[in-house]
């Protein structure tokens, strides 16, 4: 998934909510309303991730969109949750030099955007590294 379908998506992000095949388990992210595998056999219901997930690719934003004055370099990864799900989303709390594939990852609620000056502010989640023992 792109950057710019990331930003897009943002109403879905804001609480992780998903669909769930009630047949065999499979969870989709974006909300997928008929299940590959089991087609009519299966009963596709909203699902809400816990937010949990690792690292399996990510790419690091060097250039600066107006809406993310200040936060250059930031981290956009994509995270598959333990339901096999994929999330694209910023990583934060974390260097970019620090971040590693199979790093893992819990969801936060974050600043998203602000739009203008006096302009509107977004919240939604992003993703942090998992805090260790
Ligand atoms: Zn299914």
């Amino acid at each position: 998934m792109t950057v710019p379908r990331f930003w897009r998506k943002i109403d879905n992000r804001y609480n992780l909510r998903g669909t769930r095949c009630g047949n065999c388990g499979t969870a989709f992210f974006p909300p997928r309303r008929i299940c590959p595998g089991c087609r009519r056999d299966g009963s596709v219901e909203t699902y809400d991730f816990e937010g949990r997930g690792e690292v399996i690719t990510f790419t690091v934003i060097r250039a600066e969109p107006p809406s993310m004055d200040g936060q250059t370099p930031y981290v956009v990864a994509i995270i598959e949750t333990p339901e096999g799900a994929r999330f694209t989303s910023q990583l934060v709390d974390v260097e970019p030099d620090d971040v590693e594939i199979g790093m893992p990852v819990e969801a936060t609620f974050r600043k998203i955007a602000e739009d203008g000056a006096d302009g509107v502010i977004h919240y939604g989640v992003k993703f942090e590294p998992t805090a260790r023992d």
